[in-house]
């Protein structure tokens, strides 16, 4: 266990809304197969296979929930829509007959680019069900991202808006040559070639269509990481991976039929789609999709108002909200709000423990990533939270702690005290099955039947797992190995902090030493004085050793799309080295009050 727990918070089981469906974790863990739990799916009944998309929509409605509402679409005008799962499915069909009527055929890419809009839902399930291979954009991706993840992933129809398709891919047609059919939301028409309006090609196709068999090992879901540590890879994933989304939606993040429940990620990341559409779908939830981006009002009037019972975040918009305090929940009443969870990057403990002030409720962190597919390591419902830590394995998910050897074979590491490279045993329905066009980066993931993600955990004498770093971001400082994670949530404690970006900075006696960059609170001055009451507080608390030498301010740090700080770009900057692939840094850092820039 790392210094920085803060007390671990106690579940009560007995006094919880609702009993979670993962109450006894050691039994369910030494009772769960994968074999099993497929007894959770029903399969196609008509051509057998697995289909993500049956699963999540159709089968529904066989079992009488056809009026339930699946998607509540919040636009970012106050307008609202309301599909039912009977509605979800005709218009999933409508699509899956359009793509036909193109000759698009099973295993064709269809890439999508559109803000939260239905249609976003609509294309992606539809297109799974015509068995074509589905990949989510970011909307705000400029051309030359959109261009090279399309040319890579061999995208041979794009759903987009006008606009958007107007402003971003009308100069690179001539480049996409693959690119056979553009299909624009609503009835405008645009000029380009194939280009077909969403109203009139999918409306006038019939709602009635029957999935073709599925084999479960087939694509389903190219996706691109984050681009945190570098160039996005796409990974590649199956229908079978609609296995996992409906056991973490269960067991994870406690989904029960009556939750409404809100993803805040966006599809264009690997969260968006897992559980801003599948996994909540496919336990037969009521899913609340909200168009706008990040506003703390926003999401609090959304969560009371919709009366949203089960809410999955990330810690960059957890810290921002905590920059505004608890006195911006004022007036607010949520008291459908029982369950809260985040992923994306480690959630610091003040972060988990702030959820308790403000809501009333701690955050549990899950740990998981886009090659996984779904999560993998998770705080649970009746378990008791260490804040900090990452939680426990899913059932059906051995992890361990690794060390790689000279001669590439894998050392166990069982003390808790020691770091290692998290490894996950393969196989599981959601891992990917390869990395796209890079089929020896995919087979060097993999030592002895082990899955080698690249973060650097410990694992407590509980059981519980605690993310210590990237592999790329882990500091070596006078024979130390220090974490990013634990020095920045260390200097998060301190009441002025509002973000905090640690990297290692090479030094001709250390090896490396330590430097923060830090983002501070309203009300307080980055000045002088504040940077050294900082370092004398993270002195205080990690010790000479590990405290950060050096720390600068920043009105913001930088970050990718999907909500991460970005060290590499820190550390590129600091250094004076090329900044590598930029094209997912979504708002980069600006400099404070006098522009200095490193
Ligand atoms: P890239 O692989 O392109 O550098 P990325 O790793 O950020 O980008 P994702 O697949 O979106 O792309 O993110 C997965 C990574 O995010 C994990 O490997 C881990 O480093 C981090 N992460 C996710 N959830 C957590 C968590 N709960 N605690 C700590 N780190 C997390
Ligand atoms: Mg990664």
């Amino acid at each position: 266990m790392t210094a920085l727990a803060l007390q671990r918070i106690v579940k009560q089981v007995a006094e919880l809304p609702v009993p979670p469906h993962l109450l006894d974790y050691d039994k369910t863990c030494a009772d769960f197969s994968w074999d099993s739990a497929r007894r959770w799916l029903d399969g196609l009944p008509e051509n057998g296979g697995l289909n993500i998309a049956y699963e999540a929509v159709d089968r529904h409605l066989l079992r009488g929930c056809g009026d339930k509402t699946a998607i509540r679409w919040l636009g970012k005008t106050g307008a609202r829509r309301e599909l039912s799962f009977a509605d979800l499915a005709q218009a999933t069909n409508r699509f899956a007959n359009a793509l036909k009527t193109l000759g698009v055929q099973p295993g064709e890419r269809v890439f999508v680019l559109m803000g939260r809009l239905p249609e976003l839902y609509v294309a992606l399930l539809g297109a799974l069900k015509a068995r074509c291979v589905v990949t989510p954009l970011f909307s705000a991706f400029g051309p030359e991202p959109i261009a090279t993840r399309a040319e890579m992933g061999d995208a041979r129809v794009l759903v987009t808006t006008p606009d958007l398709y107007r402003r971003k891919i009308h100069g690179l047609r001539a480049r996409l040559t693959g690119l056979q059919h553009v299909i624009a939301v609503g009835d405008e028409t645009v000029e380009g070639p194939g280009v077909h309006g969403w109203n009139a090609l999918v409306d006038s196709c019939s709602p009635e269509y029957t999935i073709g068999p599925t084999d479960p090992e087939s694509m389903s879901l190219l996706h691109f990481t984050s681009g945190t540590t570098g160039r996005p890879k796409g990974a590649m994933h199956v229908h079978a991976a609609v296995l996992a989304h409906a056991v973490t939606g269960r067991y994870a993040l406690d989904l029960h039929d009556e939750d409404v429940f809100w993803c805040t990620a966006d599809p264009g990341w690997v969260t968006g789609t897992s559980y801003g559409i599948i996994a909540p779908l496919v336990n037969g939830v009521t899913n609340v999709v909200v168009e706008a981006e990040f506003d703390a009002q926003t999401w609090y009037g959304v969560l009371e108002r919709e009366r949203v019972s089960v809410w999955y975040t990330a810690p960059t918009a957890i810290r921002m909200m905590m920059r505004l305090g608890v006195d911006a929940l004022r007036g607010y009443n949520m008291p459908a709000l029982r369950f809260m969870s985040s992923v994306g990057e480690p959630l610091n403990p003040e972060a988990v423990v702030w959820g308790l002030q403000a809501f009333g409720l701690p955050f549990h962190d899950n740990w998981w990533q886009t090659e996984t597919g779904g999560i993998m390591i998770s705080n649970f419902a009746a378990l008791d939270i260490m804040p900090g830590s990452m939680g426990k394995p899913l059932p059906g998910i051995t992890a361990a702690i690794v060390r790689r050897t000279a001669n590439n074979s894998l050392e166990l590491v069982t003390d808790p005290a020691i770091e290692g490279e998290l490894a996950l045993k393969v196989p599981w329905p959601s891992m990917m099955r390869g990395y796209l066009h890079e089929d020896e980066r995919y087979k060097k993931c993999f030592v002895q039947g082990w899955y080698l993600t690249g973060d650097l955990a410990r694992r407590d004498g509980e059981g519980y797992y605690w993310f210590v770093g990237r592999a790329d971001d882990v500091i070596k400082s006078s024979g130390h190995l220090i974490g990013p994670f634990e020095v920045e949530s260390a200097l998060m404690e301190h009441p002025a902090v509002a973000e905090a970006g640690v990297i290692g900075i090479p030094d001709a006696m250390a090896g490396e030493v330590v430097k923060a960059f830090v983002a501070v609170k309203p009300g307080f001055e980055a000045n002088e004085a504040l940077r050294r009451e900082l370092l004398g507080h993270a002195r205080k608390r990690l010790g000479a050793a590990v405290a950060p030498k050096d720390i600068e301010f920043r009105a913001n740090l930088p970050k990718t799309r999907s909500g991460k700080i970005m060290r590499r770009l820190l550390k590129a900057r600091a250094l004076g080295l090329p900044e590598g692939d930029l094209s997912t840094l979504e708002s980069d850092e600006r400099p404070i009050a006098d522009g200095a820039h490193p």
